[in-house]
C-alpha cells in the first residue's frame, strides 16, 4: 500500500476590516482563539491558529484588516503586520463580504501575491435573502484577479467551511507536521487573556472608546489549578477611565466576568481575574509605549 501523504502549510487570511477574517479562523480552528466584534480594527496583532488533522496540519495566519484611510503610528504598525504575514505562506485567503466588493477591498488587490494561490472567500452568505444574486456577483468579482478558487461561506454559521478546508488541502506542500497535536496557537496564554479583555472593550463600550484603549498583563501565575491574572486597561483620557469603570463599577465588572468565562473555556481551567484602569495619554501615537505594550 502506498504510504499516506501528509501535508503541512501556512494560510494567511487577509481582507479589509470587519469582513469576518477572525470569525473564519475560529470556525476553521473549531474554537475561539482570535477575538471578533462588529467594529472594524478589532484585530491588532498577528496570530496563528494550528489546525491538526490525520493527514494535514494547517497554520492559519490571522491579520489586522488593512487600513487605508487613517495614518497614525498604530495603523502603520498594523499595516506592516499584514504585509509581513504574507511572507512564506502557501495559500492566501482573500475575504470579502457577499454583495460588497468596494473600493476598500479593491485597494488590496495589488498587494496580493502573484506567485502563490489566492482563494477568494465570499463571506456572510447567511445575510442574503435572495441567494440567486450570488452567482452574478461571483462572476463579476472573479474578473478582478486570477483567483485559484472562489468559495462562498458563512463563517458565523459554519456553512461551507468544512468544504473550504478540504478544498485547501491539495494546495499545501507535502511535509511532516511542525507542531504538536495539542498546540492550537503560536500565542501564549497571557497574550490570549489580554486579547479577550480587549474584545470585551470592543463589545461593551460605545463608539470611539475601544480604539483609545488597550490592555497590559501585569501578572499571570498558576496557583495550584487556578490561573491568577491581573490586567491593566490603558486609556487615553481621565473621562475614558470613568466610562470603562461605569456607574458603581458595573461596566468593569461586566468586562471582567465575560472575559473570565471565555478564558476558562479556552484554557480549560479556573481563572481568577483582576482588572483595573490606568490613564496613559497618547499611548497610540507613541512608538515607545506601543512597543512596551507588545505591538511589533
Ligand atoms: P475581521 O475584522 O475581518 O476579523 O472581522 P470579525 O471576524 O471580527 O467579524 C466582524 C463582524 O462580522 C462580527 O460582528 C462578526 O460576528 C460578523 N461576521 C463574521 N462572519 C459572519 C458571517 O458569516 N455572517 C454574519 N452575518 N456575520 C458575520
Ligand atoms: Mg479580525
Amino acid at each position: 500500500m502506498k504510504p499516506a501523504v501528509h501535508r503541512t502549510g501556512r494560510i494567511a487570511i487577509v481582507g479589509r476590516p470587519n469582513v469576518g477574517k477572525s470569525t473564519l479562523l475560529n470556525r476553521m480552528a473549531g474554537m475561539k482563539i482570535s477575538i471578533t466584534s462588529n467594529r472594524p480594527q478589532t484585530t491588532r496583532h498577528r496570530l496563528n491558529a494550528i489546525v491538526t488533522e490525520a493527514d494535514t496540519q494547517m497554520v492559519l495566519v490571522d491579520t489586522p484588516g488593512f487600513q487605508t484611510e487613517h495614518g497614525g503610528e498604530l495603523n502603520r504598525l498594523m499595516n506592516r503586520t499584514v504585509t509581513q504575514s504574507l511572507d512564506g505562506v502557501d495559500v492566501v485567503l482573500f475575504v470579502i463580504e457577499a454583495m460588497k466588493f468596494g473600493r476598500e477591498d479593491r485597494k488590496l488587490l495589488p498587494l496580493l501575491p502573484k506567485n502563490i494561490p489566492v482563494v477568494l472567500i465570499v463571506n456572510k452568505i447567511d445575510k442574503l435573502v435572495d441567494k440567486s444574486v450570488l452567482l452574478p456577483f461571483i462572476a463579476e468579482t472573479s474578473k478582478a484577479f486570477a483567483f485559484a478558487e472562489i468559495v462562498p461561506v458563512s463563517a458565523a454559521k459554519g456553512t461551507q467551511v468544512a468544504h473550504l478546508a478540504k478544498l485547501l488541502k491539495p494546495y499545501l506542500p507535502e511535509g511532516p507536521p511542525q507542531h504538536e497535536e495539542d498546540e492550537v496557537t503560536d500565542r501564549p496564554e497571557r497574550f490570549l487573556a489580554a486579547e479577550l479583555v480587549r474584545e470585551k472593550l470592543f463589545r461593551l463600550l460605545g463608539e470611539e472608546l475601544p480604539y483609545a484603549a488597550t490592555v497590559m498583563v501585569e501578572k499571570f501565575e498558576m496557583q495550584g489549578q487556578m490561573r491568577h491574572i491581573q490586567i491593566a486597561i490603558i486609556v487615553d483620557k481621565p473621562n475614558h477611565k470613568a466610562m470603562v469603570i461605569g456607574k458603581g463599577g458595573e461596566k468593569l465588572k461586566q468586562i471582567g466576568t465575560q472575559a473570565r468565562i471565555d478564558m476558562e473555556k479556552l484554557f480549560g481551567g479556573k481563572v481568577f481575574l483582576e482588572l483595573w484602569v490606568q490613564v496613559k495619554s497618547g499611548w497610540a501615537d507613541s512608538l515607545k509605549t506601543l512597543k512596551s505594550l507588545g505591538y511589533e
